[in-house]
């Protein structure tokens, strides 16, 4: 049988969160399912009125099967509770849900998925949109924006900004938290200042 390309005959024929939960576990639509990391899949509400989409899960959230529980989901965190957001009322998951990254000695580091993996995991995103039926989609860093909107979004351009999509009556792309811890120590205060200031455009259009 050829191998599959994309997550689709893994999609459960019933779409619940649950039941997506469960059958993307055990997906096989790309290469990054082969252990040792598991696939994370997103987390919230079925009715959460904000869908947020990440790159990728990191090592922590490998490890821990949820999706923003290492330093980039506290970075992550802090902006929603200054932007006035509680992360409770959210649906967090990202667009590959599997970890990417290459061994050195004993620590994985993260690797970029390229464009084919995130197309692969596609229906698991579009399938979470489905069921949860979001009014606000909020897309973190180049990956996730570029893998929603097409390969000629920047983020660095149109951060904080409304745009028109078909996927929800609100949809904004901003950096991903991950992006301030890696970035220049003496950038994180107004780089931090920003991302607030790009999800509280969401707030306050919700
Ligand atoms: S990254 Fe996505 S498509 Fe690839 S195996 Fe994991 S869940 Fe399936």
């Amino acid at each position: 049988m050829a191998e599959p390309n994309d997550a689709t005959p893994f999609l459960p024929e019933r779409l619940s969160l649950k039941a997506l939960r469960e059958t993307a576990a055990g997906c096989r639509g790309c290469h990054l399912w082969r252990p040792p990391a598991q696939t994370v899949f997103g987390e919230g509400r079925k009715r959460s009125r904000l869908m947020i989409v990440g790159e990728q899960p990191g090592d922590q959230e490998d490890r821990a099967g949820r999706p923003f529980v290492g330093p980039a989901g506290r970075e992550l965190d802090r902006a929603l509770e200054a932007a006035g957001i509680a992360r409770a009322d959210a649906y967090l998951t990202n667009i590959v849900k599997h970890f990417k990254f290459e061994e050195r000695g004993r620590r994985r580091i993260h690797k970029t998925p390229k464009r084919f993996e995130v197309d692969a995991c596609r229906p698991w995103l579009d399938a979470e949109l489905a069921v949860v039926k979001p009014e606000a989609l909020v897309l973190l860093g180049s990956v996730a924006a570029k893998g929603v909107l097409g390969p000629s979004f920047k983020v660095t351009q149109h951060r904080g900004e409304l745009l028109d999509s078909e996927l929800a009556p609100i949809v904004t792309a901003t950096v991903h938290p991950s992006s301030i811890l890696r970035g220049p120590p003496e950038d994180r205060k107004a780089n931090r200042e920003a991302l607030v200031a790009d999800l509280r455009v969401v707030a306050e259009a919700l």
